[in-house]
């Protein structure tokens, strides 16, 4: 005879049923999955929620994702509920990447690996980390506003830095940019993060940009789509929307509407199945006690990460179709309705 015990899956069914030392099939063997994620605010967050928690269930796990609304506390205390829920495994989108260090301080007293998903948490002993090249989305993000114009006055309209993505992606930029800058080709005049990735803050980060300048910026790399979409109302409000270059980042519905639209320049594809998909195998195996090893790590300034990196792809008005539409993404309809 079988049993299976619906809905339980913390630490208390499993010593209970161990005590007993009944042969039962429980949840007590279904890996439990806890999902921390920092916020919902960006479209793409339902993406990775919704498919991680599809291919865990696939994998036979069970997955709690819990969102903290970009809040520090918050996170951490949902990281507590999940530590005490008995999960087997943490995955991890850190809001603050040295503060959540502390996530993984709790996790591993408890015994519980993490996991650190598309931003990586810092100076701590993360297990595992899995994300896109992210200096390459910032390389990408400059080079193609530099196949539209190459001089003239830049303007770096970042994400938040208290995001380490956010310092890789202008990192990547700048290494793009760097050599024409030094040749004097290109200025930088302006050069900001946006606190907490807010596109309002954008708009009024470009607002200043355009004010000091006479209006005169030749091009922009803003780091998501979220910061494009504000840079663009800025540039619009004096009339240089469609005028000056915008890059983006994620594929966002909004975004690529305004490619089609001519307004945005670019922006960065990176495939949300292929890294809820392969987080969720890592997240499984990880907590069967599996040993999974990776070709690359990245130090993290405590020490070197075993990771996993995804590719990035640019996206312009030519490939739309071939890429983010024929992976179902997003749908012809929706973009060019
Ligand atoms: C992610 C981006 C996202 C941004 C804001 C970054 O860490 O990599 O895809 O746009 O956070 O949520």
């Amino acid at each position: 005879i079988t049993f299976l015990v619906v809905g339980c899956t913390g630490k208390e069914v499993k010593e209970t049923s161990q005590k007993k030392d009944m042969k039962l099939i429980t949840d007590e063997e279904k890996p439990y999955i806890g999902f921390l994620i920092d916020t919902l605010k960006e479209e793409r967050w339902y993406k990775d929620k919704a498919l991680f928690e599809e291919q865990v269930k696939s994998l036979g796990g069970e997955v709690k994702t819990l969102a903290a609304n970009g809040l520090d506390d918050v996170q951490i205390k949902q990281a507590e509920l999940l530590i005490g829920e008995g999960v087997d495994v943490l995955v991890v989108v850190p809001h603050d990447a040295t503060i959540s260090a502390k996530i993984v301080e709790m996790a591993h007293e408890a015994g519980i690996k993490v996991i650190s998903y598309d931003r990586l948490i810092k100076d701590a002993d993360v297990d595992y980390y899995i994300s896109f090249d992210n200096e390459k989305v910032g390389e990408l993000q400059a080079s193609e506003i530099l196949k539209k114009t190459s001089s003239g006055n830049f303007a770096y309209i970042g994400g938040s830095e208290s995001d380490n993505n956010a310092i890789l992606f202008r990192q990547g930029a700048m290494k793009v940019l760097q050599p024409q800058i030094d040749s004097g080709k290109i200025k930088l005049v302006y050069d900001e993060y946006t606190e907490e990735w807010k596109p309002d803050v954008a708009k009024s980060n470009m607002k200043n940009a355009l004010s000091k300048n006479g209006n005169k910026i030749d091009a922009v790399i803003a780091a998501n789509d979220g910061t494009a979409g504000g840079v663009i109302e800025s540039l619009a409000s004096v009339g240089l929307a469609g005028k000056v270059p915008v890059s983006g980042q994620d594929a966002e519905l909004e975004g690529v509407r305004r490619i089609v639209k001519g307004v945005q320049t670019m922006t960065v594809y990176k495939s949300i199945n292929q890294l809820a998909t392969e987080s969720a195998e890592l997240a499984v195996k990880v907590a069967k006690s599996e040993e999974v090893k990776t070709e690359k790590t990245i130090n993290n300034g405590k020490s070197d990460i075993p990771s996993i990196f995804l590719e990035p792809i640019a996206i312009t008005q030519d490939n739309i179709r071939d890429t983010i539409i024929k992976d179902g993404y997003l749908t012809e309809e929706e973009i060019y309705k």
